[in-house]
């Protein structure tokens, strides 16, 4: 079975390495855990807590070479910064000119920035609808979540994955959104997949469709995100579609 994993931060320059543990990943090793654990594709950004554009910068390029090196196995993701709209406009045209299809996934709290609309997102928003790009973003019990509902809404061409289904209580939020808005969709990676019953009562309250695997590697387990899907009485149908249906048809891998 293909396994994408829509939420990974790769590296090539170890600095940029997201494992709490030294020591245990590095460049030369990352596909190979990420292979062991049966995930056949990845996606994401490159992370690290810049907050001035020209560092941020150097993380797009580093996804950019790391596209050259893993190929087909990964889909990067590219950051943008509300400070520097113009710079944020520049990059997201220069790095579509060369394939890139994703923005994020966006840390705000790790670059120094708050809230997902406000004018300057605003624009740059505008320019990622033209450009028809998907954007992943991190949630967590400090994001405002009504904050980024007006994002959602303001942009319906945009497709926008939250990460991180979280505690009961901020999934339930994720849960009124992916019911209340097409373009919402909600990835598997970081807390909240290893409490058992929660990926079945998410695809119960809304919809297979709306649910993208995502690991956070090599924050998390791999392995454990894998078999913690497949633990969960899910049919066929559905653990295709949160495997590899729905990040496929966000990201249309058969132009990368
Ligand atoms: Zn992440």
């Amino acid at each position: 079975m293909q396994i994408i994993d829509f939420h990974t931060h790769p590296f090539i320059n170890n600095k940029y390495n997201s494992c709490f543990y030294p020591n245990i990943v590095n460049y030369d090793n990352f596909k190979s855990i990420l292979s062991s654990a049966g995930i056949t594709k990845i996606c994401g950004s490159v992370i690290y807590n810049y907050t001035d554009f020209e560092n941020i910068k150097k993380l797009n390029i580093e996804a950019l070479e790391l596209k050259k090196e893993l190929n087909n196995f990964y889909i990067p993701g590219i950051h943008i910064h509300p400070n520097f709209v113009d710079e944020s406009i520049k990059e997201l045209n220069l790095r579509k000119k060369q394939g890139v299809n994703l923005v994020g996934e966006l840390v705000p709290y790790y670059n120094g920035w708050k809230n997902y609309y406000n004018k300057n997102l605003h624009i740059i928003y505008e320019e990622i609808s033209k450009l028809n790009m998907v954007v992943s973003l991190h949630t967590d019990l400090n994001t405002d979540m009504n904050n980024l509902e007006l994002a959602i809404k303001t942009f319906p061409n945009i497709s926008f994955v939250g990460a991180h289904p979280n505690q009961k209580e901020l999934l339930n939020t994720h849960i009124k959104l992916l019911k209340k808005y097409d373009n919402y969709y909600l990835d598997l990676s970081g807390t909240g997949l290893l409490r058992y019953g929660m990926l079945k009562f998410l695809v119960t309250k809304t919809s297979s469709t709306k649910i993208l695997f995502g690991t956070d590697f090599p924050i998390c387990n791999p392995k454990s995100y894998v078999e913690s899907v497949l633990f969960e009485n899910l049919n066929t149908i559905d653990l295709e579609n949160i495997f590899y249906n729905n990040s496929n048809n966000l990201l249309s891998f058969e132009f990368l």
